[in-house]
């Protein structure tokens, strides 16, 4: 048999390699910031454009090559950063592999501009799919300008691949935080479609933070200082009360390199062991330094892993580092809040333990009885959501013991015609809702039993009030009597302004939405002050965990969020008043058998179950 066996050409092999290196735009914009880097520049600006499908432009004014330099940075396996093998365990630049600029070529249109800083004029070149178009003099100014369009245009299926512009657009600002977080002293701005998102200016690690993340992180930040042998750990760790539901902010750097690791962010948490909130996550932003030949960063094609040749000596001294400075703070007297949230106990938290000492919590107030009780509520409702007593029950009769697989089927009709489940209407003052274990609402009717769950119930109320004020565009907010500000970074903001006209219609009035900055003077008349700041903070994760493509609609996926928030929890006591409220609110609803996430709301036991129990 003839040989099979044949060398792949060039751009073949290229384009392989890109597969590894280009996942998607971010990964474009990872690696030629890292080139910027290594070239040792002092400003950089990203520009993008439709989240890098377009464009991806990357400036610098860092050392920039010779003709011949810039024509062979784009040969595979080409680099200035090691010579021999040894020079692998010891790295102190970015990039070593040589592969990024050969890999992006291969499946983007490349334009370079590069000019060393004694020449009087530089390099332009032009590359389409690993093919030099085009190489020509130029005059440019001291620097490298790689511009990268049409990303995957001969690879159809990755572009294909490609997500919403948001959640590439998200990718891109999350490589752009975490190379400009570790290098604070290189000025970085970023553009996107023409407008500034990021203007990074030269300064310190902890004013890189707070020009990212806004100004208010500056009081939220803890140093952390340690030296040893064998490590230098700076940075800082977020206060335990600011700690977020999300685990947006935790960085660590290893020699001025984003890593991630398990194993240092369980020293991290167990070093914050008892001082957070249930479900919080600490954030912190530890910068290591230690000796390049300990580690080997050689075992991750991005690079974001690392291995290193001594972790229980390094998880032990970050442990203690962080301990010590949560010590120290903890002597400082002053809870830097908006207002005193240790006054008020959101119902949210309402069983959940202090965990900061200084915190007193009053465990009799109760602001779900003040505040969000239905019953009390119902008259800032511009619709009363029921029609009484009668709605209650309709449309249970005949469905009797539904299937749960027919459950999703079954429409609900509050028409009235519908016959009555109870005996006799004038009975409805004797009937008595009873709470079970302060979580089950229990019924007796016609046909037997009646077990709602009210967390579950709850939701589906909220769900299709908040669904109904966005789609008819009515909403209802109560006023604030003053401005409530709230704490969001510059990114959350962006993404509450992409659901702004949304939100309003729910009844969130905002008075600021801009930068790091939200101002609220109305709110929706089921949320509570000082819950705010956590529905919206679901809200945001929500949104940034929704399954790409999914055919749900933005409104969907607020009204959603909103309602998981802001249920009613299992625990809480309702009165009875409260109790047929929510029965009421329930059967009222187009749909009140499930919730808005398709799990059950209620079940009934008709008399037969009852008799069989009792044979
Ligand atoms: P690596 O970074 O692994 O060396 P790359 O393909 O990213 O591989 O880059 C190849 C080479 O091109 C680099 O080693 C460097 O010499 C040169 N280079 C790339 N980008 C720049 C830049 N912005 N400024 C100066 N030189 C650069
Ligand atoms: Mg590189």
């Amino acid at each position: 048999m003839a040989d099979i066996i044949q060398l792949l050409p060039d751009h073949v092999a290229n384009q392989i390699a890109a597969g590894e290196v280009v996942q998607r735009p971010a990964s474009v914009v990872k690696e030629l910031l890292e080139n910027a880097i290594d070239a040792q520049s002092s400003i950089v600006k990203l520009i993008v454009k439709d989240a890098g499908k377009t464009l991806i432009q990357i400036i610098d004014d860092g050392k920039g090559m010779s003709t011949t330099d810039a024509r062979l940075s784009f040969e595979r396996h080409t680099t200035s950063k090691i010579r021999t093998a040894e020079d692998l365990f010891d790295i102190h630049t970015k990039g070593f592999r040589g592969e990024a600029l050969a890999s992006i070529a291969a499946i983007a249109h490349v334009e370079l501009k590069t000019k060393l800083e004694l020449e009087e004029i530089g390099t332009y070149l032009k590359i389409e799919g690993s093919k030099v178009l085009s190489q020509e003099v130029v005059v440019t100014p001291k620097g490298t300008s790689v511009s990268v369009k049409n990303l995957f245009y001969n690879v159809p299926a990755r572009r294909n691949f490609l997500k919403s512009n948001n959640v590439e657009l998200r990718h891109i600002i999350d490589e752009f935080h975490r190379v400009s977080l570790a290098h604070s002293n290189i000025t970085f701005s970023m553009f996107h479609n023409g407008s500034e998102l990021f203007n990074l200016v030269q300064s310190n690690d902890r004013q890189r933070i707070v020009n990212i993340f806004g100004n208010k992180t500056n009081e939220k930040l803890i140093p952390v200082e340690e030296q040893t042998e064998v490590i230098k750990i700076s940075g800082f760790v977020g206060k335990p009360e600011f700690a977020k539901k999300t685990r947006g902010g935790q960085f660590f750097f290893v020699n001025s390199r984003f890593i991630k690791s398990s194993y240092l962010n369980h020293a991290v948490n167990s070093a914050f062991e008892g001082l957070l909130r249930e479900g919080t996550h600490a954030s912190y932003f530890l910068y290591l330094d230690v000796d390049a030949k300990s580690i080997d960063i050689n075992i991750h094609p991005t690079k974001t892993e690392i291995k290193f040749e001594d972790e229980h000596t390094l998880y032990a001294i970050l442990r203690a580092a962080i301990r010590h400075s949560l010590g120290q703070f903890s002597i400082a007297p002053v809870l830097d809040f908006e207002h005193n949230a240790n006054l008020e106990t959101p119902y949210s938290y309402k069983d959940k333990q202090a965990t900061v000492p200084i915190v007193e919590v009053d465990k009799m107030f109760n602001p779900f009885q003040d505040e969000t009780s239905p019953s009390r509520r119902s008259t800032t409702y511009k619709k009363e959501q029921t029609a009484g007593w009668e709605s209650l029950y309709i449309g249970l009769e005949s469905k009797g013991n539904i299937p749960d697989h027919e459950l999703s089927q079954v429409q609900f009709e509050s028409d009235h015609e519908m016959l009555s489940m109870f005996e006799d209407k004038d009975t409805k003052s004797e009937l008595r809702t009873f709470q079970i274990h302060n979580k089950y609402i229990v019924n007796a009717i016609k046909s037997g039993l009646l077990i709602i769950d009210q967390h579950r119930a709850h939701q589906r109320v909220l769900y299709e009030s908040f669904l109904q004020s966005i789609t008819i565009e009515e909403s209802v907010s109560q006023q604030l009597l003053f401005p409530l500000s709230l704490q969001f970074s510059t990114i959350e903001v962006a993404t509450l302004q992409g659901l702004k006209s949304q939100l309003q219609l729910t009844g969130f009035v905002f008075s600021k939405l801009d930068h790091d900055e939200v101002e609220l003077t109305g709110i929706p008349v089921s949320v509570i002050e000082v819950n705010v700041s956590n529905v919206l903070e679901q809200l945001i994760n929500d949104v940034e965990h929704q399954v790409p493509d999914s055919h749900f609609s933005q409104s969907d996926l607020i009204a959603k969020s909103l309602a998981k928030s802001l249920a009613i929890k299992s625990g809480q006591k309702l009165t009875v008043q409260e109790q047929e409220h929510l029965v009421n609110s329930l059967f009222a609803c187009k749909e009140p058998s499930i919730t808005p996430l398709n799990t059950l709301t209620f079940i009934t036991l008709s008399g037969d179950d009852l008799d069989k129990k009792f044979r």
